[in-house]
């Protein structure tokens, strides 16, 4: 029966294999589709000050929604567009796309973008980026690219030259997932990196746990000591935000304490409450005072 049972759950296993098969297959045709057709849409999320809580920037997340299997979420699609060379067409339609937003929102609000390893390869990132800001009429300065560890490590060569030029003309560049990644930090003095954006798997714990809190803590101050602006990403709870303010350098914040990604309409009003009202009261005060 040993036997059988075994033939029988390799069955399934072949069966669930040819499922998932055809799913990718299916995917992936629907995926080009989607990016001819223009379907793909943009979320927002706002990174704030951790003092003042204003909005100093917000990530630009691909967003698909599916015909017929409704949300497939970036961690799905994005692989596959990596796999079918696909992704530069969508880091350009990105980039174009998040550039024109960000030049609607209030005050002096940035938008970062994430761009793969591969577009290093597919992309001449600098001079796509710089006509995406030159069509939004978007400074350099409220620009932000965010690469992983994987990325930089994979492209060494070609990151480092696109991330020079890219620095060079004031853009910033944010390491993100920052300790997930390989652990070799020589690239961290080697590329010009002004962000330094920490996992959220070095936030989730910093509440209650010593020992969590003091990873965070170090890790912020390596940031520090390197002089870049240091981010912690998946902020969810009061108190991490507490523990963090209190006991690190953390300097900016991300996560659903604060807001989940947006759609741009929603995302313009957001920057509105959380800068507008109180800005104005404090430029008023100063004033009179
Ligand atoms: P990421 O760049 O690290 O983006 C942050 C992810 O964390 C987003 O997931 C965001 O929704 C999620 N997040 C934010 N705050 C919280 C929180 O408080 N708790 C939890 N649990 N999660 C939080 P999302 O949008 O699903 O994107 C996942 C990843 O997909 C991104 O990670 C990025 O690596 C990739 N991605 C998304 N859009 C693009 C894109 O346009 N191009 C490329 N190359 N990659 C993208
Ligand atoms: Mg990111
Ligand atoms: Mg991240
Ligand atoms: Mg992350």
């Amino acid at each position: 029966t040993a036997k059988a049972e075994g033939k029988g759950r390799s069955q399934i296993f072949h069966g669930q294999m040819d499922i998932d098969y055809h799913y990718r297959q299916q995917l992936k045709a629907d995926l080009r589709e989607a990016v001819a057709k223009d379907q793909l849409t943009l979320a927002f999320q706002p990174l704030l000050d951790i003092s003042s809580r204003r909005v100093v920037s917000c990530e630009a997340l691909a967003r698909w929604t599916h015909p017929q299997f409704g949300t497939v979420p970036p961690a799905t699609f994005i692989p596959l567009a990596e796999e079918m060379g696909l992704i530069s067409e969508i880091t350009s339609w990105v980039i174009r796309h998040a550039a024109v937003e960000c030049s609607r929102w209030a005050g002096e609000v940035a938008v970062a973008v994430n761009v793969s390893a591969r577009d290093f390869r597919g992309l001449d990132l600098p001079v796509v980026i710089e006509d995406a800001l030159r069509e939004a009429q978007l400074p350099p300065g409220r620009f932000e690219v965010e690469v992983t560890e994987t990325a930089v490590i994979e492209e060494r060569d070609l990151a480092s030259t696109a991330l020079g030029r890219l620095a060079a003309r004031g853009i910033a560049i944010a390491l993100d997932d920052f300790g997930t990644g390989y652990s070799s930090l020589s690239y961290l003095n080697a590329l010009p990196f002004s962000k330094l954006k920490i996992d959220r798997s070095f936030v989730v714990e910093v509440d209650g746990n010593a020992r969590a809190l003091s990873l965070l803590a170090n890790v912020a101050r390596l940031g520090r000591d390197l002089d870049l602006v240091v981010v912690a990403e998946g902020v969810e709870t009061e108190a991490q935000l507490e523990a963090m303010l209190e006991h690190t350098g953390v300097q900016q914040v991300q996560g659903y304490l604060f807001s989940r990604p947006l759609p741009s309409r929603d995302i313009a009003e957001l920057i509105k409450r959380f800068n507008g009202r109180g800005a104005e009261q404090v430029l008023r005060k100063r004033k009179r005072g």
